[in-house]
């Protein structure tokens, strides 16, 4: 009776205690693919490297999102 909890807390004991240290064992033990470091780009919602100085998953995207922020600039200026 006791042995499937037992399992089960020292199984989630182990992931807690050891996956932390190592992220690319989390990523293929849990099976979620990318690494944990990718965020979902605004424009597409694909899942891309992202930080600071990169915040779109590609020159595509970028220039998509500037193209947005100047249409609603313009919007505002002219006081549609
Ligand atoms: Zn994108």
């Amino acid at each position: 009776m006791l042995g499937k909890c037992w399992t089960g807390a020292y199984c989630r004991y182990f992931r807690e205690a050891i996956l932390p240290l190592d992220p690319a064992l989390e990523a293929a033990l849990s099976g979620q693919g990318p690494a944990p470091e990718t965020r979902p780009c605004p424009v597409c919602g694909r899942p891309a490297l992202l930080d600071g100085r990169r915040r779109y998953c590609s020159e595509a995207c970028a220039r998509a999102a500037l193209r947005e922020q100047k249409r609603d600039y313009m919007r505002k200026k002219r006081g549609w």
